[in-house]
């Protein structure tokens, strides 16, 4: 996307066809630039107050469940905010035991599930059908206070270096729980746009400046959409805002929907650029964007949609015979004094 961006800055495109490409490589390094900062530097720096770590021979959901619900209640006791590390449960070298936190804010618990055993990238190594008991082991925890949860209510912890719960209390009483805190801080600000903007000005040039900024400044935005949210304001606010809830950033749609827009309007906008010129600007261009880029997308989605709405009621007319699944699972509750 970050390319997209910067191929729209006047100049830009012209630029590279000249043989200077620095204001577009630099667009698309700004775009990749915040999540790679996070991804690769800000998560292990992340540090944390409570560490729980499963024990490989000992598979008990109840232990995680208990420790989390003990957290949320020191961080309302205390009013202040508490990170949890959750551990991964590693079984071999290159296998983990993979499991699932989930939060229920009106029954006012904390569920662990047991999940697959997975590979490093996080996928199923057994099929499921083949192991012997399918019980899958399920605990959940009393929380004596209210919780508030700010982005998904579910966090399945299958990786390398596990995961990190923050703890946050809010002022009306309750215990906001976020997910990856390390991610979309100040790396997803607009006040970090404008730094890789100017240092880019510095190395390439004013286009270069201009479209760097932009396409970092684009890509906040732009997860601001989502759920997680991220933290435009800083350094005026360290906390991250919720999104707008309008995608999931992990669904399947809006990042296809994205990569093809975005690959529409490079095409475009090399094609304004190049003699002979093949496209023309204005409504011309407009029309070639939404025939190209638009179109396609909206129709996808509908086919998405339909098949959605398929799989759904396919699901609910097979309802009946899946109570036998449902029975296996195991669930204890634990009741803390
Ligand atoms: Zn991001």
């Amino acid at each position: 996307m970050g390319v997209a961006i910067a191929s729209c800055v006047p100049g830009a495109v012209q630029q590279a066809l000249q043989g200077n490409g620095w204001p577009i490589v630099l667009g698309g390094v700004a775009g990749l630039l915040p999540d790679t900062l996070d991804f690769r530097i800000n998560r292990h720096f992340a540090t944390h107050d409570v560490d729980i770590i499963p024990d490989p021979l000992k598979p008990d959901p109840a232990i995680i469940a208990l420790g989390i619900s003990w957290a949320v209640e020191r961080c309302a006791a205390m009013r202040r905010s508490v990170r949890v590390r959750l551990r991964a449960i590693r079984l071999a070298s290159d296998r983990w035991q993979s499991y699932l936190i989930r939060f229920d804010p009106a029954k006012r618990k904390v569920i662990a599930e047991y999940g697959p055993v997975v590979d490093p990238g996080g996928n199923p190594v057994w099929n499921e059908a083949a192991v012997p008991c399918k019980t899958r082991l399920r605990a959940d925890a009393k929380v004596r206070v209210d919780v508030k949860v700010e982005y998904e209510a579910e966090l399945t912890v299958a990786g390398f270096d596990g995961a990190l719960l923050s703890l946050e209390p809010v002022a009306d009483g309750r215990v906001a729980v976020g997910f990856l805190p390390w991610h979309r801080k100040w790396s997803h600000s607009l006040f970090f746009a404008v730094s890789v903007g100017l240092f880019s000005w510095l190395v390439g040039g004013g286009i270069a400046g201009v479209a760097a900024a932009l396409a970092c400044a684009a890509h906040a935005l732009t997860d601001h959409a989502g759920f997680m949210g991220s933290n435009l304001f800083f350094p005026f606010t360290f906390r991250r805002a919720e999104g707008f809830k309008l995608l999931h950033s992990s669904d399947f749609f809006p990042n296809v929907a994205a990569v093809w827009i975005s690959w529409a309007v490079i095409f475009l906008n090399l094609g304004v650029y190049s003699q002979p010129r093949p496209f023309a600007t204005g409504m011309a261009y407009c029309r070639a964007l939404i025939a190209g880029g638009v179109a396609p997308v909206v129709f996808l989605g509908y086919f998405l949609k339909r098949i959605k709405q398929n799989s759904t009621a396919r699901k609910r007319r097979s309802r009946p015979n899946d109570s036998k699944g449902m029975e296996q699972i195991r669930s204890k509750t634990i009741h803390q004094s």
